[in-house]
């Protein structure tokens, strides 16, 4: 756009991180004959490391993902108070460093453009240093907005990488290490070993607020890796500037009509597009398959229509899991809620991926449901009662 106040282009992808970085590389791949254009202000797919389960991504969409691969390991473990489990299921961990690589090398010049959209339509955009881009079909990833139409509990948490004189002696990913002490809800840390000396550690909270006490968190984190007998050389904050923090909501009702709106006719794609585990608030299964997607699609004029169709029925199928979520906010009691997630990794390595996948079947939802779960039954039925789970 440099020097042009206009410009055309088949594609305009509005917001260069996860879903949209994807989405540009599988066009790039699958159709070179696309003008395909990435707006994101900042670098492509930002300071982020973005994990996922092997099962999460089907095998023919596997090609989209596996050059951005910079951690992989073939098991992971949980710690719970009275339960301890390996689970024999690949992680691997994509950074953004690699997805701004990938797509540097996969776009042609010019076609990332370094500056913010002000004005969103289908058909054209605005930058905020002045021009406008026509196209055919823009597709808005600009992420995360406030989501004031749902109800919703918070997946909070502050991530450092950790510099381990010595080693830390982590040999796999800790998915969830909640032998910790319960606070601010259901309280675990995560742990990544990037190698032998640095461990990625994140202080995670299923909190009723979103509020995010950065720095007594990262204290917690200090004390954390004290209790483990680690003497850290530097924290990744003062070291490579690696520290995540996040609060994703974790959905308890909402109504996908409300969410984005039938009258709104630009593409989405991402967490814009409400695609993200009601549960875990993950979003890279999806953002993998819709991107694997795209290519076939991109020439349809009604493609918003399409992705708006295929969000509504992924809205739809979350539906299970946003009924999860009202017993782990509403019935559970937030210092107990730790042993629904312990039962829960109690239950075959097949049902938990498929859970992580956002694909459980019914046979999935009723082991999870049977039983006597850890929460008040009243209180269960009560908030189960309370939301008309759209
Ligand atoms: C710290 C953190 C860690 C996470 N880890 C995981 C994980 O391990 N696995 C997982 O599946 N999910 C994870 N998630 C959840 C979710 O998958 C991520 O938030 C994911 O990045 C969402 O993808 P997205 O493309 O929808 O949005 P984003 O990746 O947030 O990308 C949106 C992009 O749009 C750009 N943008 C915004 N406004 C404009 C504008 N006006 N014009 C142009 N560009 C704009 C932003 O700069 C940004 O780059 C994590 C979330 C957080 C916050």
């Amino acid at each position: 756009m440099a020097g042009r106040t206009t410009d055309r282009c088949d594609i305009a992808i509005v917001g260069g991180g996860l879903a949209g970085g994807l989405a540009a590389l599988a066009l790039a791949a699958k159709r070179p004959d696309l003008d395909v254009r990435l707006i994101e202000p900042g670098p492509v797919g930002g300071n982020h490391v973005w994990s996922f389960f092997d099962s999460d991504i089907a095998k023919q969409d596997r090609w989209l993902v596996a050059p951005l691969v910079r951690h992989h390991w073939p098991k992971y473990d949980v710690r719970f108070p009275s339960h301890q489990r390996s689970v024999r299921m690949g992680y691997k961990s994509i950074t953004g460093e690699a997805l701004a690589e990938a797509v540097a090398a996969a776009l042609p010049d010019g076609a990332v453009i370094a500056d913010r959209a002000k004005h969103v339509a289908p058909d054209h955009l605005l930058l905020s240093r002045g021009g406008r881009l026509s196209a055919k079909h823009v597709i808005d990833a600009r992420g995360a907005v406030k989501f004031p139409t749902l109800v919703c509990g918070w997946q909070k948490f502050v991530g450092r990488a950790l510099t381990i004189k010595g080693g830390h002696g982590v040999e796999r990913p800790v998915v969830m290490d909640a032998t910790v002490e319960q606070a601010d809800g259901y309280r675990f840390v995560y742990l990544l070993p990037f190698d032998a000396e640095t461990l990625f550690v994140e202080d995670t909270y299923y909190s009723d607020d979103p509020d995010l006490d950065i720095a007594a968190i990262g204290d917690r984190i200090t004390a954390y890796a004290a209790a483990q007998g680690w003497e850290l050389a530097a924290t990744g904050r003062e070291e490579t500037g690696r520290e995540e923090t996040g609060v994703l909501p974790v959905v308890i009702a909402g109504d996908f009509e409300r969410l984005w709106p039938a009258s709104d006719r630009t593409a989405r794609i991402g967490v814009r597009a409400g695609a993200f585990h009601a549960t875990t608030g993950y979003s890279l299964p999806d953002a993998v398959r819709t991107a694997a997607i795209l290519p076939d699609l991109a020439g349809r004029p009604d493609l918003p229509a399409i992705l708006r169709d295929r969000a509504a029925a992924a809205w739809r199928r979350q539906r299970f899991y946003r009924m999860l979520g009202a017993m782990l906010f509403r019935a559970a009691e937030p210092d107990a809620r730790y042993r629904i997630f312990q039962r829960f990794y109690r239950l075959p390595a097949g049902l938990i991926a498929r859970f992580y996948a956002g694909r459980s079947r019914t046979a999935d939802k009723l082991r999870i449901l049977a039983g006597k779960p850890p929460v008040r039954v009243g209180r269960a039925i009560a908030a189960l009662r309370s939301f008309d789970w759209q």
